[in-house]
């Protein structure tokens, strides 16, 4: 079961949230192959040619179920860390905005990505990062999360693209 895996951490970083902690999961041998073997189950790897992962802990799941589906990756990574010519989406947080940006060539016209996080929350993270596959000439083809907060209905806004998540609360 993923759910043994997740530490509930209260009151990070700040009071009032209670923080999905995926560090057990990473840890555990079995715990890890079962995360990106129930990952794999959910999509069709036909449907796509690379996954693309978000900064931060998107890129261990992101880049393990790549190479286990024997896929490329891509990374969607916070604002200033990327080399090469960028798109960039700013979105809203709770308090405040951020961004992210991804790589103008980082997929070719047309091809099928599929978007990859730890954690579904509001969804304006992975909301954004539809924005820029989209933007760069990429089609998402769904998005995959280890955990879901299912009362935030984060879901909603992700356009209609197929979500999977490997747990709900
Ligand atoms: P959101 O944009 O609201 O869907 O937030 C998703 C992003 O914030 C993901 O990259 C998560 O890693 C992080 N995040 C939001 N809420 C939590 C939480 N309760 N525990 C751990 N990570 C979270």
């Amino acid at each position: 079961m993923i759910q043994s895996y997740i530490r509930d951490v209260p009151d990070f970083p700040k009071p009032g949230i209670l923080f999905k902690d995926i560090t057990p999961l990473l840890q555990s041998p079995q715990g890890l192959r079962e995360a990106i073997a129930s990952l794999a189950a959910k999509v069709e790897p036909r449907s796509f040619d690379v996954v693309c992962g978000i900064e931060s802990r998107g890129f261990i799941f992101g880049t393990a179920l790549a190479h286990h589906l024997g896929k490329g990756f891509v990374p969607i990574r916070k604002p200033g860390k990327l080399p090469w010519k960028t798109a960039a989406e700013s979105y809203d947080l709770e308090y405040g905005s951020d961004r992210l940006e991804i790589h103008l060539d980082a997929c070719q016209p047309g091809q099928g990505v599929l978007l990859v996080d730890d954690l579904l929350a509001t969804g304006g993270t992975m909301e954004a990062a539809i924005k820029l596959v989209r933007r760069i000439g990429g089609r998402p083809v769904g998005a995959v999360f280890v955990i879901e907060l299912g009362f935030l209905e984060g879901r909603h806004r992700l356009g209609g693209i197929p979500v999977h998540s490997l747990m709900t609360t």
